[in-house]
């Protein structure tokens, strides 16, 4: 009996080891073969994901998702059009690594990986995809914003124009320099845009944002005017 736990105990412990093996070698291959992408034309980053949802809308959904709904959109069309792009992350996960414990190291270890992969990529025009919010929920459109790197401010305009054009024509917002405190956009050396692409304060813009067929909407009219810069 006890040679039979025994030896159940090892075969578990075998098992155990090869998931383990599996896993860090398929997030091995997982960043060594977006690391070997050199013809990506553009770069999707969802933002946040995992524990880190983001802003939270005014039902309480987190924006996380709805970056990830409205960049698989964008990368679906770009792909229908032929472009090579890469997108940062597919699922609701974090992209720290493992030595990252706490929710401010696992942060902080996500937006380096997101930046190293960027900058790796630097033919790459960057887009960033997030939700805005307000604590006054009459606030509602479109904000672009681009990194302070060449060519990033002429594709932000255009998107701002376009998207004010065929989809938001009370929108009088103007695209804006970017933060200094928003990380990825400042540590890279690509052409870099991040949309705010509505507030999920506002109560019919949060319900717009969660269709699909305006997300699609969305998509399209940022696709294309990406591929005019
Ligand atoms: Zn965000």
């Amino acid at each position: 009996m006890i040679k039979y736990l025994i030896a159940s105990f090892i075969s578990l412990v075998v098992v155990i080891c090869g998931l383990w093996m599996h896993t860090k070698l398929f997030y091995s291959f997982a960043v060594s073969s977006q690391m070997d992408h050199t013809t990506i034309n553009w770069i999707i980053d969802a933002g946040h994901g995992g524990e880190d949802g983001g802003a939270v809308s005014i039902t309480g959904v987190a924006e996380s998702g709805i970056n990830l709904q409205i960049a698989k959109k964008i990368d679906y069309l770009f792909g229908f059009l032929g472009e090579p792009t890469l997108m940062l992350r597919n699922e609701d996960i974090s992209l720290h690594d493992d030595s990252a414990i706490t929710i401010r190291e696992k942060k902080v270890s996500d937006l380096h990986y997101r930046t190293e992969i960027t900058n790796h990529n630097q033919n790459a025009t960057l887009l960033s995809i997030h939700q805005n919010t307000f604590s006054q929920p009459k606030y509602s459109g479109t904000q672009v914003f681009y990194a302070p790197t060449e060519g990033s401010q002429p594709l932000a305009e255009q998107l701002q124009l376009d998207i004010q054009t065929y989809l938001q024509p009370e929108n009088q917002r103007y695209a804006k320099l970017i933060y200094e405190t928003v990380y990825l956009m400042n540590h890279i050396e690509n052409r870099a845009v991040l949309l705010e692409c509505g507030f999920i304060s506002n109560p019919q813009e949060e319900k717009n944002l969660q269709k699909a067929d305006y997300q699609i909407k969305f998509a399209m009219v940022v696709t294309s005017s990406c591929l005019k810069q």
